[in-house]
């Protein structure tokens, strides 16, 4: 087992030199830049973000025009990023950073955590790549790395063993290039030690200094306990389509996809017979049968089976708001309901 990570940055570092990633917030020290790319990178993947970010600082190129914008911008702009929460998070560290800090950004480590949405992940990458701070910025890359290179096999989803790898990528920071230190075991984790099978060791800058590469530990390690399964949860739901416009509803303020805009639906799989049956308490009545449209969505924790109906209704009532095409594009619609979004489009499209 090796108990350090100090020999690591000589050959990392030269091999970022040459293979670095070209991506759209590289090469910037704006913290504000560093802030929203990793945000926006927690959870998601590196191609999925490119555009989002080129978008959202087209539209917020600064703290101060995010600390402005509406929630309706904001939701519209992360539309389809998913774990909405990060981008209301980011507008009140841009709230705090214009109010608390008088618009410059904190640039201690200690003060970066005070952020909202702020970890000791994206604290340690804005120090570090912003401010050139010495400071670690350990995530799930680091720590997949870490736990092949030293050939650590304690559970990484243990707080306590994090804490083991923190330290030691701590002592291991060079201060010369903490930022591009940082940057080099991203790029490395998920160009070459790759998660969910074989690690390209052959192509790895470490594979010389790397215990599991000497034992052949690569797919044991790091070590992870199971996680506990995803639940299911069947919902029945509506595309209720009514004079050209559709009913939308918004999503209570707080869990999962908290403020966002659904179409109405109810718990359980109701069978086609039955489809009707929680309109009356919705003040509506089905005219027309249009067709069925099943779907699904996987959340972390989740799954969503959704049997969806279409229907055009008379009547009104209920918490909906009725909406054309224009206010259709307008909202933001998460994309667990993508197919109900596009049968909307089709169907305003008509003029139903
Ligand atoms: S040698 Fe293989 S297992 Fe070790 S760090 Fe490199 S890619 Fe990962």
């Amino acid at each position: 087992m090796r108990e350090d990570l100090t020999a690591v940055a000589g050959p990392l570092l030269d091999w970022y030199d040459k293979n670095k990633r070209a991506l759209p917030w590289r090469g910037t020290r704006d913290p504000y830049q560093v802030l929203v790319s990793e945000i926006m990178l927690q959870q998601t993947r590196v191609t999925a973000v490119i555009p989002y970010f080129l978008r959202w600082m087209e539209e917020l190129p600064d703290a101060a025009a995010l600390a402005a914008a509406d929630e309706e911008k904001l939701m519209k702009l992360w539309q389809g990023l998913g774990y909405y929460s990060r981008a209301r998070n980011l507008r009140k560290a841009a709230e705090m950073v214009m109010g608390r800090f008088g618009g410059r950004f904190p640039e201690r480590y200690e003060d970066l955590l005070a952020l909202p949405g702020v970890g000791d992940y994206t604290a340690g990458a804005v120090a570090s790549i912003a401010f050139g701070q010495a400071v670690p910025a350990v995530d799930g890359n680091v720590l997949r790395v870490s736990a092949r290179v030293t050939g650590m096999d304690g559970d990484i989803l243990d707080p306590k063993v994090r804490r083991r790898f923190r330290t030691l990528a701590a002592e291991a920071v060079p201060k010369d290039r903490p930022g591009e230190w940082n940057q080099a075991w991203m790029d490395l984790g998920s160009m070459v030690c790759l998660p969910n099978g074989a690690p390209l060791c052959g192509f790895c800058p470490l594979a010389g200094l790397c215990e599991a590469n000497r034992l052949g530990l690569q797919e044991a390690l790091p070590v992870r306990r199971k996680k506990a399964p995803r639940r299911t949860e069947n919902l029945t739901v509506y595309l209720l389509l009514r004079e050209g416009r559709a009913a939308l509803r918004r999503r209570p303020d707080k869990g999962l996809l908290a403020g966002l805009w659904e179409f109405p639906h109810v718990p359980g799989a109701l069978p086609e017979a039955d489809a009707a049956e929680p309109l009356p308490a919705w003040g509506l009545t089905a005219h027309e049968w249009r067709k069925k449209l099943d779907a699904k969505h996987i959340f972390t924790h989740v799954e969503w089976r959704m049997t969806g109906y279409v229907l055009t209704v008379t009547g009104g009532g209920g918490d909906f708001t009725w909406v054309g095409r224009d206010e259709l594009e307008a909202l933001a619609v998460p994309s667990a309901f993508g197919k109900f979004l596009d049968e909307a489009r089709r169907a305003l499209k008509e003029d139903i």
